[in-house]
């Protein structure tokens, strides 16, 4: 089958025909018809996450068809695999239902091999049925930056007005989400982003503009930026017992801050991969009520420069490789 290959983390994808992967019992072989590029995939490729699988096929937002599913998915059924690919069930986290923190985890595209690439091989429990309607390319950014906004989203509380700092891929998706529960969405992006000021004002958010004003008191804030300095920042414009989620997997180092502000009982946390229930909870919450994702679709040859665009603040929405289709880069 043809894949990327990532050699050694700070090198580039390797494009290469390698066999397809062996099927052991309880896995689906999968023909992967679309795949996410999440931010996640760029620390592992330039290092900042370490210990990755090596030889690795990156890639943990997968959409595809079973080619053979055993008998958990009929041939032809239309799957998402997510970040989490297999827990060990027996420590404490999995006993206590916190399955995302697993001391065993795997996870698809940084220690087990992932979806760019032609197929793919999955424990069938951590595979998600998914909704007909929207095309693989549309639903691939659901199955990281959705699953990671909606849990961050629940981390956040319940408060009306919600801070989102950095507006890419997660943030678009989670931001319908709350605006769907009523709920009013702040977007704050960098200087002069006003592709992603647009996007977020396009979707809903009563508001948009720089990190650094504060339009008003927010009851929450969730971070997707990878940058440390957001979190004081987030802090200062939270209200008294508000909560900041950090909801990335890698961040620079959080400068000081005074104390005063964390009083108030503010909160800061972090979002730490998934469970299965999040995801059975999200793409229930999708049936009823849709999520229009907006993409950059970039052919599987293409995942450097989607990194690329993903590393430079350029990509508007998300950026998912298309694998098993043919359709024009939009890039
Ligand atoms: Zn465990
Ligand atoms: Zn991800």
């Amino acid at each position: 089958m043809r894949a990327l290959v990532l050699d050694a983390p700070g090198t580039e994808l390797r494009e290469a025909e390698v066999p397809a992967p062996e099927l052991r019992p309880g896995q689906v072989r999968i023909r992967v018809g679309a795949c996410g590029v999440c931010r996640t995939d760029l620390h592992i490729r330039d290092g900042e996450l370490r210990d990755p699988k090596l030889p690795l096929i990156l890639g943990h937002q997968i959409v595809g068809t079973v080619i053979d599913g055993g008998s958990a998915f009929t041939d032809g059924a239309r799957v998402g695999v997510p970040w989490l690919g297999w827990t060990c069930g027996e420590c404490r986290y999995c006993h206590a239902g916190r399955e995302n923190l697993c001391d065993r985890a795997l996870f698809t595209g940084y220690t087990i091999d992932g979806g760019y690439a032609e197929e793919v091989v999955a424990d069938v429990r951590y595979c998600f049925p998914l909704p007909e309607g929207p095309r693989d390319e549309e639903l691939a950014p659901l199955l990281c930056a959705g699953l990671i906004g909606y849990r961050a989203l629940r981390a956040a509380g319940d408060g009306e007005c919600i801070g989102l700092y950095g507006f890419g891929a997660a943030a678009h998706i989670v931001a319908q989400v709350a605006i769907q529960e009523g709920r009013r969405v702040f977007a704050f992006t960098r200087q002069g982003d006003d592709a992603a000021q647009s996007l977020a004002l396009g979707l809903g958010a009563v508001w948009a503009g720089a990190v650094g004003e504060r339009p008003e008191q927010l009851d929450a804030a969730i971070i997707f930026a990878p940058a440390g300095e957001l979190v004081p920042e987030a802090l200062a414009a939270v209200r008294k017992g508000g909560t900041v989620v950090c909801a990335g997997i890698h961040m620079s180092a959080i400068p000081s801050f005074p104390y005063e502000l964390l009083w108030g009982e503010r909160v800061v946390r972090s979002v730490a991969n998934l469970t299965r229930q999040d995801g059975h909870e999200l793409f229930q919450a999708i049936r009823s009520q849709p999520i229009k994702t907006v993409v950059e679709v970039f052919p599987l040859s293409a995942a450097e420069h989607a990194l690329d665009r993903l590393r430079r603040g350029a990509v508007r929405g998300a950026a998912v490789l298309s694998v098993a289709g043919q359709p024009p880069a939009t890039v």
